[in-house]
Parts: C-alpha cells; sequence; structure tokens
C-alpha cells in the first residue's frame, strides 16, 4: 500500500470508514473495507451492500428528543402537515456541483450528466407527465444550475477539482470548495465514503448554512443512464438525498411508530400518509407489509431501486417545503421564482407540460375514488377515464374550469350508471392543449 494510501486510509478510519480506492477506472474491480468486488455492479447487488445499507449514508440518531419541546411546523421530530405549505409559489433553488476527481480522469462527470441530473431532479419533485418521475406528487419546487458565482459573476455552476483525497471523500474539502451554503445547494460528486449518496444531518439538527452542509453522491451514480449501471443509474440518489436536504426522514427511519391521527406525526417518519414501515425495502418488491400496513416502497425516502420508487406523498411535499420556509429560506432565488402555482413560463426554464396535475385518492379503490387535478388557467377541460383497451368507460368533466385545484368523486359506474368491473383504468385530463394520463386501480 502506498503512502498515500495508508494516509488516505487513516484519515478515513477517523470518519469511520476505510476506503481503497478503485483499482483501474470505470466498472473494474474495486475494495471496499477489505472486501474485493469485480464491479460496482457486484458491489450494489451484494449482500454486504444491502446488510450495511450503503444506499445512503444518512443515519437518524438512536436518541429521539421529546417532540413537544419543540416549536414550528417541521421541526425534528414533529410535522405538523398543514394546507398551507402545499405548493403555490414554485420555489427555484440554486445549485452548484462540484466535481471531485482524479487526475487519471475517474471520476470526471460530464457536464450532459450532470444537465441529465438536474433535469431528474425537476422531474421528480414537478411529477412532470411523460418522465419517471409522472406518478409522483407535484412538489412546486425545482433546480436550477447557479448562473452566478458568489462573487457575481456569471458561471455554468459546476466546478471541477482533481485531487486524490478529495475524490477518497476524505479531508475537509467543503472549507475551500462550499459556495455560501446559505444561497446555493452545494452538491460534491466523489466516492461518497463506499454510498451511493448521503447527507451529513437534517437541516433542523445542524448548523445550515455551514461549509459542511452539503450532499455527496458517487460519481458514478449521478445523471441519466449513469455509468454505474442497473438498478441505480436512474439519479434517484440524488433525489432522495435531496429528500433529506430538505428535512425528510426515511421511510423507515425509528420503526413502525404510530398509524394513527396525530401520534404518527411525531414517531416513526414523522409523516402519517407515508404508512409505517419496521425496515428498509431493497430491490424491486411487489408488495411487504412489516407493520400490519402495506409499506411505502415506492417512495423516494426507501431504498428500492430507481425505477421502483416514484413518489414524494402529499405530507412529505408540505414537510419539504416547510422546510425550505423555515431553514433555508435563503436559498430560494427570489428573481426566478414564479408565483401563482403551476404557470411557471416565467421562469424560463420551467416546463410547461407540468402545468397539469392528475391524481386519485384512494388508489387501488373500491369503489370510490377522488379524483383530483390541476390546470394553469380558466378554460375548457375534459377529464375522461379509459379502460386499458382504450374504450371510454366514462366522462366525468366536459366543460368550463376555473384555474387550479379541483377534485371529483368516481363511484366505480360507467357513462350508463353502470357498475364497471375490478381492473386497471386510466383517467386522461385535457386542457391548455396539454394531456396527462395516469393509471387506477379499482379492486372490488
Ligand atoms: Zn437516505
Amino acid at each position: 500500500m502506498s503512502k498515500v494510501k495508508l494516509y488516505a486510509c487513516a484519515l478515513m478510519v477517523l470518519v469511520g470508514a476505510c476506503w481503497s480506492p478503485a483499482l483501474r477506472a470505470g466498472d473494474g474491480p474495486i475494495e471496499i473495507n477489505g472486501l474485493k468486488f469485480e464491479s460496482w455492479s457486484e458491489y450494489t447487488q451484494s449482500d454486504y451492500f444491502r446488510s450495511n445499507g450503503k444506499r445512503c449514508g444518512f443515519n437518524a440518531p438512536e436518541e429521539e428528543k421529546d417532540p413537544f419541546q419543540e416549536s414550528g411546523d417541521c421541526p425534528l421530530y414533529s410535522t405538523n402537515p398543514t394546507a398551507e405549505y402545499d405548493p403555490g409559489d414554485i420555489l427555484t433553488l440554486q445549485v452548484v456541483v462540484h466535481v471531485l476527481a482524479r487526475k487519471t480522469g475517474e471520476g470526471a462527470v460530464p457536464d450532459s450528466l450532470i444537465h441529465s441530473q438536474i433535469d431528474i431532479l425537476n422531474e421528480d419533485f414537478l411529477a412532470i407527465a411523460g418522465s419517471n418521475g409522472e406518478d409522483g406528487t407535484y412538489g412546486g419546487i425545482q433546480f436550477v444550475l447557479a448562473s452566478d458565482d458568489p462573487d457575481g459573476n456569471p458561471t455554468n455552476g459546476i466546478t471541477r477539482h482533481s485531487k486524490y483525497l478529495w475524490f477518497l471523500d476524505a479531508e475537509n474539502y467543503w472549507d475551500p470548495l462550499a459556495w455560501d451554503p446559505n444561497r446555493y445547494i452545494n452538491i460534491y460528486t466523489n466516492l461518497a465514503s463506499g454510498y451511493l449518496g448521503y447527507v451529513p444531518w437534517l437541516p433542523q439538527n445542524s448548523p445550515v448554512g455551514s461549509n459542511e452542509d452539503r450532499i455527496v453522491v458517487l460519481h458514478s451514480a449521478f445523471g441519466r443512464n449513469a455509468p454505474i449501471g442497473p438498478p441505480y443509474d436512474q439519479g434517484r440518489t440524488l433525489t432522495h438525498e435531496m429528500g433529506h436536504y430538505l428535512g425528510l426522514w426515511h421511510t423507515f427511519d425509528f420503526g413502525c411508530g404510530s398509524d394513527s391521527l396525530p401520534t404518527c406525526y411525531t414517531s416513526g417518519d414523522r409523516i402519517c400518509d407515508t404508512e409505517s414501515e419496521a425496515s428498509n425495502h431493497f430491490g424491486c418488491p411487489v408488495s411487504s407489509a412489516t407493520c400490519d400496513t402495506p409499506d411505502p416502497i415506492r417512495n423516494y425516502m426507501n431504498y428500492t431501486d430507481d425505477l421502483c420508487m416514484w413518489e414524494f406523498t402529499t405530507e412529505q411535499v408540505r414537510r419539504m417545503r416547510c422546510t425550505t420556509e423555515e431553514y433555508r429560506g435563503d436559498l430560494v432565488d427570489v428573481a426566478t421564482s414564479v408565483s401563482g402555482g403551476s404557470s411557471g413560463s416565467s421562469a424560463g426554464v420551467f416546463p410547461v407540460r407540468a402545468a397539469l396535475h392528475l391524481e386519485n385518492l384512494p388508489n387501488p379503490f373500491n369503489p370510490v375514488t377522488e379524483i383530483r387535478y390541476r390546470i394553469p388557467e380558466a378554460g375548457p377541460v375534459r377529464l375522461d377515464l379509459f379502460s386499458p383497451s382504450g374504450r371510454l368507460v366514462r366522462t366525468l368533466v366536459n366543460g368550463v374550469r376555473n384555474g387550479g385545484d379541483h377534485a371529483i368523486r368516481w363511484d366505480g359506474s360507467d357513462n350508463a350508471g353502470l357498475p364497471v368491473a375490478s381492473g386497471v383504468y386510466f383517467s386522461r385530463l385535457q386542457a391548455g392543449g396539454e394531456t396527462i394520463t395516469k393509471r387506477m386501480a379499482l379492486v372490488r
């Protein structure tokens, strides 16, 4: 072992992880904590990766404080997710990505992957139709690479550095590199101490705005079709870590907690509309129930495969927007944030197709469900339900509606008033020249 490697290892023992670096660039053999793996792919499929929870390096504290001693609507150990935190103004948050690579070029994430990763964040936080994030909940939070650096000079929002120890996630690289963490989300890519990603803390439990305030992501798991390969190559590592950065616990943190109101806001993950969960889930399970109710295996704050997770819940969105307001208010770029909810065209970077929103609750349902939709402005609206074969089952809305949020019940009957059979149906919303379609499951 070379002197440099020994030094790196000694440093990392101090932070609890002794990382020997990749032996060569690309998808070659790697060594982690003395264990050898033929490839990143083999590593992420290993028992070691799963049993040590290496998908994310954020750990909930073992001791909980009394949530009733806290104040505010979204402190560390409780949530008061009132509707006042529902998406109204679009919050625009500035990002700077610091790429920490080796001189050999290993870890030098290209600009194209960085841009695609920012796109993925927006798809997931805005539930953009037609993207992998479309089945999620509209969060009204968008991310842009910074266009001005801390000195006011133009920038592409990306900084690049070649230093071996920083690539190893060693040394306090944030001290020389961080851009004012009150104003910018500082994201670093490197070996991330053997995790796919991590944040050091939740903003409720930390010196927000210190140089250490950051998100770290494994360089090969950054961006769309990232080099690490399936199942962690679709950019959901950063979506998950951004959830922490904006105040969310894992869905499984603190175990089952309580499922009943209101104690579910002061136990488990402090959110009531994520079902209780005893432990994390890897892979892509069809269903699971570790606490008597269906586990939130599709939630971004779980550990499932990138393409098996696709939602923040309504209350998680409220907790994140509350956290942004109460703990990270200076991040919000006033110049580019827009008011008026989903009509974001004035932001310039905000896709108009995100303007429509459509969901039904509950789903699956028997036999009644409420279909909620949002349109950006007043105008003709049509909401139809179809069978999987494309047969029109029911027209629920066909007329002019005001801009904003609407809801309508469906009792499981067709246009003739007859009950339809169990199965999958599609709701289709058309307004303002845009169309959005969602799946629903009727289980009689
Ligand atoms: Zn996590």
